[in-house]
């Protein structure tokens, strides 16, 4: 068996830590790529992965991205992110989640955790049982509830932004946007676009959302392989990461990229891909970043929503910057803006 320290993602993580709990059920990694800007802040992701391994990948994946997002966004927070893998069958929910926020006391404060895929604030309720490093609650001095309308509204508001420049259009009306992924921030970014009078084209495999969304908001349903090819104007990835990968480059008829997911690039090479072939790639955690916002606010004890609103408005800001420097030197966005991120966090080093 090879070392996690020649894992190709592992990237210096300042500390993996496995947690495991066989009474309840529990098996996750909790993983801390940098402390630097200070003690990690992420999501923790409850989903089924074929093997062990693959969730031990997306940990690291995951909270190397939350590093970068959280320089992005300039908040005294580093990455990190938890992993607990869905056990088949049944299961006792809260037992799992009882036992991962005993695990969170264990990594003693280096990392603090919120919601992410399939994890709702009623979970963050149940670890808030065990241990205080827990954002994304809904009941407290600060609490800020479920971080996803947050992240779907910076996600809308980037991606109007996109549209006006790639597509000189003020407005989001008349634009159509593929979806994948309806759940607590696609069907809110769903919602925002259809509201703004977008045309939707919808995936996810669970139908009960797809109804919704096509008697709700008169979204057209696609098949799960079919929405990487539709012709629409913005294709919007915020199901899992890898939307982007060498299969679905070459089907992509969209103009712009822009959603909630992370880590949307399989490799870092579709990057080049996207520019190559015109399209413009907003970096998701350039553009998803409002979730941990919200969050970093309610870690910071008093929960001010006009800060918020003004991070939102932030995220926009720095978009434009890294269109800007994309159209000046023909460079790619996501390296233009992994370059920002990784100056921020070598700053706060030196600092
Ligand atoms: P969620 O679990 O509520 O929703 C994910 C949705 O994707 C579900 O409806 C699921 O059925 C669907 N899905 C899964 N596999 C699919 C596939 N192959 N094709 C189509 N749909 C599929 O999760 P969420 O909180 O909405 O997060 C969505 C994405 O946004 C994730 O990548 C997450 O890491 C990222 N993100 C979320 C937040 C947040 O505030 N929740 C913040 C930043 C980034």
């Amino acid at each position: 068996m090879s070392s996690i320290f020649d894992h190709p993602d592992f990237d210096d993580h300042e500390c993996v830590t496995i947690v495991s709990d066989p009474d309840s059920g529990l098996s996750g990694i909790i993983a801390v790529h940098s402390t630097v800007l200070g003690p990690s802040a992420g999501g923790t992701r409850f989903w089924m992965y074929d093997e062990s391994a693959d969730a031990i990948t997306d940990a690291l994946r995951l909270s190397r991205a939350m590093s970068l997002k959280n320089a992005m966004v300039s908040i005294p927070h580093g990455g990190g992110k938890g992993v607990i893998i869905r056990p088949s069958g049944t299961f006792d929910r809260e037992a799992i989640f009882s036992a991962y926020g005993r695990a969170l006391n264990r990594v003693g404060g280096a990392y603090y955790t919120a919601e992410d895929v399939g994890v709702s604030p009623d979970d963050m309720r149940v670890i808030h049982t065990q241990t205080s490093f827990v954002a994304g609650l809904e009941e407290g001095v600060a609490a800020s509830g479920d971080p996803s309308p947050i992240t779907a509204d910076g996600v809308f508001r980037c991606l109007k932004f996109a549209v006006t420049h790639k597509l000189g259009q003020a407005d989001i009306s008349g634009i159509s946007v593929s979806i994948q992924g309806l759940g607590h921030v696609g069907y809110t970014l769903a919602e925002q676009l259809h509201a703004a009078g977008a045309k939707l084209i919808v995936a996810d495999i669970n139908e009960a959302a797809l109804t919704k969304a096509q008697t709700e908001l008169n979204a057209q349903v696609v098949d799960i392989d079919a929405i990487f090819a539709v012709d629409a104007d913005v294709f919007a990835p915020c199901a899992l990461g890898g939307a982007i990968n060498s299969q679905t480059l070459p089907m992509l008829k969209a103009k712009i990229i822009c959603g909630a997911a992370n880590n949307q690039l399989a490799t870092a090479d579709m990057a080049e891909g996207l520019a190559a072939r015109g399209i413009l790639y907003c970096p998701d955690y350039v553009v998803n970043g409002g979730g941990i916002i919200n969050v970093a606010s309610e870690l910071s004890g008093t929960y001010d929503p006009q800060w918020v609103d003004g991070k939102l408005d932030g995220l926009v800001e720095t978009l434009a910057d890294i269109i800007k420097q994309h159209d000046v030197t023909g460079r790619n966005t996501d390296v233009i803006a992994e370059e920002i991120a990784l100056a921020r966090i070598a700053a706060g080093k030196r600092a």
